[in-house]
């Protein structure tokens, strides 16, 4: 059976210090600069002809990629959310559900992507849910490990909406996983972040799991 540290995509034992301190340093870049001929370098590296037509242009393609799949460094909650923030009388589970998430893994800057499960219990107030996919994205958009995302979207929707409990569950494929072979092909990763009522309550949670499988409580 496979292991972890049989892929070398995943061995860092194989990555000393002296590797790491060996690495030359592109001490001139600045964040927003055009990484186009750090991507040519890496073509050449890895043995290709960064010249060959159907390479020619990949170098500035990967640019702007990598601009849209990081845009959530240059975005900030507040203005996401933009008052959205209303008075509310419900006091019982909002949850916005399979909300889409791509994101970077930043051990290999590969993707994962899968579905996002949102929920808070409010406290006199609601936040227009269409804000919650978007809180989302903010921190999707950057270079990620799947538990940090799950604690910054609670946390994130936690300092805005004040409301009583946070949930938030996310299920993923890791293409760094997932391309090391068939066997994993199939495998997701279900991370979760719990705060006030629903890390206290464990009836709130069994609800919450009756709601994201769709059934009426
Ligand atoms: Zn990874």
């Amino acid at each position: 059976m496979t292991s972890f540290s049989d892929d070398p995509l995943m061995d860092e034992a194989a990555i000393t210090d002296g590797d790491i301190q060996g690495v030359v340093d592109v001490g001139g870049v600045k964040p927003g600069d055009n990484v186009a001929c750090l991507v040519k370098g890496m073509l050449r590296a890895i043995g290709e002809d960064p010249e060959r037509e159907g390479l020619a242009k990949t170098p500035f393609r990967v640019d702007q990629a990598m601009k849209a799949l990081t845009k959530g460094y240059a975005k900030k909650v507040e203005d996401v959310v933009n008052d959205a923030i209303f008075t509310s009388d419900n006091d019982d589970i909002v949850l916005v559900k399979d909300i889409d998430i791509f994101s970077l893994c930043e051990h290999h800057l590969l993707p994962f992507y899968g579905k996002a499960h949102i929920a808070y219990i409010p406290d006199g107030k609601v936040i227009g849910i269409s804000k919650l996919p978007r809180i989302a994205e903010i921190f999707a958009r950057r270079l990620q490990i799947q538990e940090q995302l799950t604690v910054e979207i609670a946390n994130a929707v936690e300092q805005v909406v004040r409301p009583r409990g946070v949930a938030v569950i996310i299920e993923c494929a890791h293409m760094c996983m997932v391309m090391r072979g068939i066997q994993k092909v199939g495998s997701t990763t279900v991370t979760r972040s719990l705060l006030g009522a629903f890390k206290e309550d464990p009836a709130l949670r069994n609800d919450l799991a009756r709601m994201i499988h769709g059934e009426a409580v």
